[in-house]
């Protein structure tokens, strides 16, 4: 008996392998300041859970709707559509367990096998895996250092655009290096998209982990929404990740086949979590507002230590809760030969888990800088400090 062949193009998340070397190291008796896992150490608020006990009293056991309860779809279609200036049709809202189904199912409505994608790398790994898994070309874009942090290199994105080129995904407040578009620069991935006759997956993540500012949407340019799924996921803005909510908002066709799909995939999203959304979108956002403070004192205390350390620089993002820095000089200080021996180093040396450039998609040719990511949803201040300040001493007398 043997496996089937396409599991040998299946990638994975592998900032689990950080987490499980992170959980061994502790294991041993040492302190561990876990850097590396993007799930926020905040509760969900306390009304969101009251709502999804009370779904569960109340019965909300049962199947329901494959595209999600009408409630919520209408709910998700007013919240989605005020904040980005957009009408949006309750139908075209299809719920989903998380925001990271809406890649797999984007890509299996919209791409063909020898197909091929854009993507950005470094980038959330599963766009590369489950374009490999499903058959197509994978086609990375990479981003330039720039003013304040990254841009696109749209350059780069045209010269791999191909014929076989269907659809290009796009994260605009971007998981690992937080970059963020100007407007300028989303107005061209647009123009892209239009000329090309491209599909658009808009991964929208993090839309509203942000600290200062306004987000726009791709998908609220001229000639867009007919082009685009946008992904969005509770899981962030509302400290939700274990409960698994999400949806995609996509035109009417590819909406349709995305509801077929959670009928064969899932049947349907659990019944008294949808209820809990309801509650979310509705209710009080004080709970959202006290945790971007958090997340922003957070960002401040690492940017700051960061910075202090010789051989490491970021610039301070205005949104997410990951820092990218440059940590090239820091690895010859330390004797590391490259980026996963300094991560290994760290660990070992200061207890300071992380992943690096390499967890976010497959290095590029010409590549030439080394970057570390540090997540700070999931560690306190006192210890964002304390972890930080002793990797700072190990550098810096390295
Ligand atoms: N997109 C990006 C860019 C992400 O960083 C993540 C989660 N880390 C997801 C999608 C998936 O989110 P969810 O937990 O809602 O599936």
């Amino acid at each position: 008996m043997a496996l089937a062949q396409r599991l040998s193009r299946l990638g994975t998340e592998t900032a689990f392998a950080v987490a499980l070397a992170a959980a061994d190291w502790k294991s041993k008796g040492n302190s561990v300041y876990p850097f590396h896992l993007g799930d926020i150490n905040i509760p969900t608020a306390p009304h969101i859970i009251e709502a999804m006990n009370r779904a569960i009293a109340d019965g909300r056991t049962g199947y329901c709707p494959g595209a999600g309860i009408p409630e919520l779809r209408a709910a998700l279609a007013d919240d989605i559509g005020s904040r980005r200036d957009m009408s949006i049709d309750p139908a075209q809202v299809v719920v989903m367990t998380g925001g990271k189904p809406v890649i797999t199912k984007f890509l299996q409505a919209v791409m063909d096998p020898g197909r091929s994608v854009l993507y950005p790398n470094p980038g959330f790994p599963i766009y590369e895996s489950q374009i490999e898994y499903l058959g197509g070309e994978p086609a990375p874009y990479r981003y330039v250092p720039a003013e304040h942090g990254f841009a696109i290199d749209l350059d780069h994105l045209r010269s791999q655009i191909t014929d076989a080129t269907v659809a290009i995904i796009y994260n605009d407040l971007q998981n690992p290096i937080s970059a963020e578009s100007t407007a300028a620069e989303r107005e061209a991935i647009a123009r892209i998209a239009i000329e090309h006759d491209l599909w658009v997956l808009s991964d929208e993540a993090y839309f509203e982990m942000r600290y200062e500012g306004t987000s726009q949407s791709i998908a609220a340019l001229p000639g867009m929404a007919e082009r685009t799924v946008i992904l969005y996921t509770f899981s962030k803005k509302f400290a939700m990740t274990g409960s698994r909510l999400g949806c995609a908002v996509a035109p009417p066709e590819v909406a349709t086949v995305m509801s077929t799909m959670n009928t064969n995939d899932e049947s349907c999203t659990t019944h008294y979590v949808q209820w809990a959304g309801i509650t979310a979108l509705e209710g009080t956002q004080q709970p959202v507002a006290d945790m971007l403070d958090t997340l922003r004192e957070r960002r401040d205390i690492a940017c700051a230590l960061v910075n202090d350390t010789p051989g490491m620089s970021v610039a301070v993002p205005r949104s997410t809760f990951y820092l990218f820095p440059d940590v090239t000089e820091a690895l010859p200080r330390v004797g590391a030969s490259d980026v996963s021996e300094f991560a290994e180093m760290a660990l070992h040396e200061t207890g300071v888990s992380f992943c690096t450039r390499r967890h976010f998609g497959r290095p590029q040719p010409g590549e030439q800088r080394d970057y570390i990511r540090l997540a700070y949803s999931g560690i306190d201040g006192d210890q964002i400090t304390e972890g930080l300040t002793k990797l700072q001493h190990w550098v810096a007398s390295a």
